[in-house]
């Protein structure tokens, strides 16, 4: 019987009193104890009538009781769906209803919310808390502590995971056993994560950055990590001087530095701090490296394919860049009319291929053949160049790029000029519609704590830099950009509030 998923990340650890978990109050959870309390879900989710294949969509606060039942899907061959817990009931019940899913488990609070959900989707709702409480936590409590592990294999689905929205409705991107496996094993291999890390986790489980990276990561080599429910910058530094790790997106970056009890002192027993899931600012890396004597190693991936490039860990972390592919993920730049390959240097659409890539998108047979191409190549959406020493560096999505007067502009180029303005923190460039140009350029600008911005010296300036075309038309300052949870800024949100600027 082999189930490599379960086998690899959780079945191997059995037995073992080494520490997976540090919680609040000094509590540890052992590897051990985990995976009792994992079969002991494995068998709820079977008496629930659950089956290989099933789906079982959770809303449900990060706790260790959550990843436990992300574990039991894995025994049990269910395909796990988590939801970000800041969805609305209406926006749960597209996600319930459009996995068919068999159960669903949502916070104990939000019980009453969430029953006419489950009705309508004709699915069963079971609640779990982040204390131990709710009704699924109850019957796991009476449950028995050993489950036989289901067998499955590298092809089966492990998990459906929407995509976060940023462009569009959310898809949901079914991932096997091997994409998650693959990635994993590549990445603890790559960053050097051994039974000795102890990783600090202040990322949300129902994405791919704290789901699978960090999570999937610290299992396959063993290691423990520091178990956050959310990111508190307080428990950041108390917990740091007695770990090894850190995976974060760039606002933990940002935050730690605001932070002035943040020093190299308190960063001194860490080996890396890994960033992703939205560029990071060249000058967060800088004061990162100026405070801590860490560079930051900053990584590319996606829900579809889980990660696809890093820097390197011995060797150049360069800031603006996502390093190299992976061992095994093969990428390309190619001409988004065409398709074809284009030399190195010059920016076109990321593709890539390799274990780590989805199956398709769930009932979107449609998406899936304009995304995903027959030669295994899938076409990531954003765009992107290749330098002749290797190293990828996006310059934004294929759908923030601006089409003014029949020329191309890259949002990036003008956020970087923007960005080294004097006062500015950062920028978001878009595009609104424009009755003669089609589009015309808009910068939204932040400002640095304290500081007044010189909006006609600023413009003056680019002037100097950049081609009249892809100069602002407007610049607009706000107190802060528009991020989703993930820290993504939301440009469509942008792009909705000035569209009628020109009209
Ligand atoms: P949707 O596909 O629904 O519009 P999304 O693409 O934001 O949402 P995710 O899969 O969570 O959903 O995010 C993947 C995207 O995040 C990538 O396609 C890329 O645009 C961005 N991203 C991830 N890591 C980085 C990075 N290091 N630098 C720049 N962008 C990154
Ligand atoms: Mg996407």
């Amino acid at each position: 019987m082999a189930n490599p998923l379960y086998d690899t990340l959780f079945g191997r650890h059995a037995g073992k009193t080494t520490p997976f978990l540090h919680l609040a109050g000094g509590v540890t959870l052992t590897h051990a104890g985990f995976l009792s309390r994992a079969a002991r879900f494995a068998n709820v989710l079977s008496d629930l009538g659950l089956r290989a294949g099933d789906r079982l969509a959770v809303q449900i606060d990060k706790s260790p009781d959550a990843l436990a039942v992300y574990a039991a899907c894995a025994q049990a061959g269910v395909i796990f769906l988590p939801l970000n817990t800041a969805y609305t009931a209406d926006e749960v019940s597209y996600f319930v209803t459009d996995s068919g899913a068999a159960a669903f488990v949502c916070q104990p609070a939000r019980r009453d919310e969430m029953a006419p959900v489950a009705k309508a989707a004709g699915t069963q709702l079971e609640t779990l808390g982040a204390d131990g409480d709710g009704s699924l936590a109850a019957r796991a409590d009476a449950a028995e502590d050993s489950f036989d592990t289901v067998e499955r294999s590298g092809d089966d689905l492990a998990a459906f995971l929407y995509t976060s929205g940023t462009t569009g409705r959310s898809k949901g991107a079914m991932l096997t056993q091997a994409n998650l496996l693959s990635n994993a094993e590549t990445l603890a291999d790559l960053w050097q994560f051994t039974a000795q890390d102890v990783l600090l986790h202040a990322l949300p489980i129902f994405h791919t950055h704290g789901l699978f990276v960090a999570t999937n990561v610290t299992l396959v080599a063993g290691g423990a990590m520091v178990f956050m429910p959310k990111l508190d910058i307080d428990q950041m530094i108390e917990h740091m001087p007695h770990a090894t790790a850190m995976m974060g997106v760039p606002t933990f970056y940002t935050r730690l530095l605001d932070d002035a009890r943040f020093t190299r002192d308190v960063a001194d027993n860490m080996r890396l701090f890994i960033s992703g899931s939205a560029p990071l600012l060249a000058e967060t890396h800088v004061a990162f490296e100026e405070r801590t004597g860490h560079r930051i190693l900053e990584r590319y991936g996606m829900t579809e394919t889980n990660m696809n490039t890093s820097n390197p860990y011995e060797g150049e972390r360069r800031a603006g860049t996502v390093g190299f592919p992976l061992p095994d993920v093969e990428l390309k730049i190619t001409d988004p009319k065409t398709g074809e390959t284009l030399p190195d240097g010059e920016i076109g659409s990321i593709e890539v291929r390799g274990p780590n890539v989805f199956k398709g998108y769930w009932q979107m047979p449609e998406k899936t053949a304009q995304e995903l191409r027959e030669d295994g190549f899938f076409i990531t959406g954003d765009l992107g160049r290749r330098d002749a020493d290797g190293y990828v560096t996006i310059v934004g999505r294929d759908k923030d790029l601006i089409i003014s007067g029949g020329y191309n502009i890259y949002p990036k180029e003008v956020e970087l000029l923007l960005d080294d303005q004097p006062g500015v923190l950062e920028s978001a460039v878009i595009g609104v519609p424009h009755p003669d140009f089609g589009e015309s350029v808009v910068a939204v600008l932040v400002a640095k704590k304290g500081a007044e911005l010189d909006l006609a010296q600023i413009a003056s300036d680019l002037g100097g830099s950049l081609a009249k075309f892809k100069q602002p038309r407007k610049l607009i300052v706000l107190p802060e950009l528009p991020r989703n949870t993930m820290g993504k800024v939301q440009k469509n949100v942008l792009r909705e509030s000035y569209r009628d600027l020109f009209q």
